[in-house]
């Protein structure tokens, strides 16, 4: 059974691609087979690993409206995946139909976990599988949580950080309760801290004091290497593997399997 994070905080731009991305290459790099689902429709994940969106015949839209349906044509997971220019790493990619989802899967039974069902014919080809999601609660997103066993929450170092937080762990409580009860949050991912002001240090403290014990030691700098990487169409841990927010980031990737 691969391991099944979730990425998410609803606030936008807060990092979430990046380390499901720069986690994801770590682990590729490491050896596992590692498998990242592109659940935004901003096609974040899948263009930032290279892949042209303009081309796919098929993506996470397909899988999640079709596959259960068994109907003819549906869509099957191994047309889905397509390869990425990391060894080891698969993609689940998204096109802009996945802003259609909700509203496809609004009518449908077993509509909050149609990912879970779509991975279980994933389970045992990958060791390691990271969700990343789109900024909002909507119903891909609690696909998500039902799918997944750990929920990683990038934060970042900026004013209004905790702003939405309790919402999304209310969320998270209640799919818990309803849905996936195995459900556990890794840990909260401090992003984008710039050593130069007071402020990044600021939202430290305030973070590591609501959520006590449950924010990694490992703080993700500011870092313009990470920023370039998507235009090259490869994470930055790949595209430069020695700055420090590829650094960083091997830094957060073991400290949080270390403990899985
Ligand atoms: P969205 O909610 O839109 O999906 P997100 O939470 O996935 O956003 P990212 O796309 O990972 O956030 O990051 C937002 C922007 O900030 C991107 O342009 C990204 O390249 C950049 N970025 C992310 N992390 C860092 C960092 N540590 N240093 C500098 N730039 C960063
Ligand atoms: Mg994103």
């Amino acid at each position: 059974m691969p391991e099944t994070y979730a990425i998410v905080n609803q606030k936008g731009g807060v990092g979430k691609t990046t380390t499901a991305l720069n986690m994801a290459a770590c682990a590729a790099l490491r050896g596992k087979k590692v498998l990242v689902v592109d659940g935004d429709a901003q096609g974040n994940a899948t263009s930032g690993l290279g892949v042209d969106r303009s081309i796919l015949d098929q993506c996470l839209y397909d899988l999640l409206t079709t596959q259960a349906d068994r109907s003819p044509g549906a869509a099957e997971f191994g047309d889905v995946v397509v390869p990425t220019p990391v060894d080891n790493l698969w993609l689940v990619p998204a096109t802009i139909n996945v802003a259609g989802l909700d509203m496809a899967l609004a009518s449908a039974i077993g509509r909050e976990t149609k990912l879970r069902q779509a991975l279980r014919g994933a389970q045992e080809r990958y060791d390691l599988i990271l969700i990343d999601t789109a900024p909002s609660l909507g119903l891909l997103t609690i696909n998500s949580l039902a799918a997944a066993q750990r929920v990683l929450i990038p934060i970042q170092c900026e004013y209004y950080a905790l702003e939405g937080l309790s919402q999304l762990l209310e969320v998270v409580h209640l799919v818990q309760a309803q849905i996936n009860p195995g459900l556990e949050i890794a840990g909260v991912v401090l992003t984008m801290y710039d050593r130069r002001t007071n402020l990044s240090g600021e939202v430290e403290a305030e973070v590591r004091e609501n959520f006590s014990g449950r924010v990694f030691r490992t703080v993700i700098p500011r870092n313009v290497r990470l920023a370039e990487a998507p235009s090259y169409g490869v994470p930055a841990v790949m595209y430069d593997g020695n700055c420090a927010g590829s650094r960083a980031y091997w830094r957060l990737y073991q400290e949080v399997f270390a403990d899985a």
